[in-house]
């Protein structure tokens, strides 16, 4: 199997996918954990982003994480449920405001020495996602489920389209190997890293996007004269 500690792919300049829709809820959390549990980044959020981590929980349900950000000082922007959940195959979590830095690696890793080379800390230039998962809990033998794999895939897709210096995929365990293996041995790394390349984890397009990109193509070539938008 895979070692976890390895897990890292980059996201080509030249193969950004188009923007998609994200099946994704506020937890009821999100108020409290966005206001206590996360940092400004510093910077301007669409500049800045330049990494996605990738956790898993160690625990049974989304719940658990929420209870354990509720007492300790950490947090993530998105939970994927388990498939023992009703939200699984449904939507994911949207735990953490995105313009906002979650508190998902420890500061002292110094980033430099990492992958992601010269920048800001890892939690200012990252988007945190945890999968639960019961990791050493049951010593690495919760199988993640295809969904899980293809919602985290559509996560990263998402942001891959919206933030456009977004380059690094990473495991929580490469960034931080003498502490962490998430997301686990057990997590189909590969096959994750090609539905995120192919892009074929993406969603279906809504018709009225393609035909609003449609009219968009179209008011480029004319545009509307006399009509418009409240401008300031
Ligand atoms: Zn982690």
């Amino acid at each position: 199997m895979a070692d976890p500690n390895t897990f890292h792919f980059t996201l080509p300049a030249n193969n950004r996918p188009p923007l998609s829709e994200l099946s994704e809820q506020l937890h009821p959390a999100f108020p409290f954990l966005t206001a206590n549990r996360a940092r400004s980044r510093g910077r301007d959020v669409f500049e800045v982003i330049d990494t996605v981590v990738i956790h898993a929980t160690a625990g049974f349900a989304t719940q658990h994480a929420v209870d354990t950000w509720r007492t300790v000082r950490a947090s993530a922007h998105w939970i994927v449920p388990d498939e023992d959940e009703p939200q699984h195959e449904q939507f994911v979590w949207a735990t953490v405001a995105e313009a906002k830095a979650a508190i998902h690696v420890r500061d002292v890793i110094n980033v430099r020495r990492t992958v992601l080379g010269a920048g800001p800390n890892v939690n200012n230039r990252s988007l945190g996602v945890e999968i639960v998962n019961t990791q050493n809990v049951q010593d690495f033998r919760d199988q993640y489920s295809r969904w899980q794999v293809t919602a985290t895939a559509r996560i990263v897709l998402y942001a891959w389209a919206k933030y456009p210096n977004l380059k690094h995929v990473i495991s929580h365990g490469k960034l931080d190997p003498g502490r962490r293996v998430d997301p686990g041995r057990q997590f189909p790394w590969d096959d994750f890293r090609q539905a995120v390349l192919s892009h074929s984890a993406l969603p279906a397009p809504n018709p009225l996007m393609l035909e609003a990109a449609a009219a968009d193509a179209a008011a480029e070539a004319a545009p509307h004269e006399g009509l418009g938008a409240c401008t300031p």
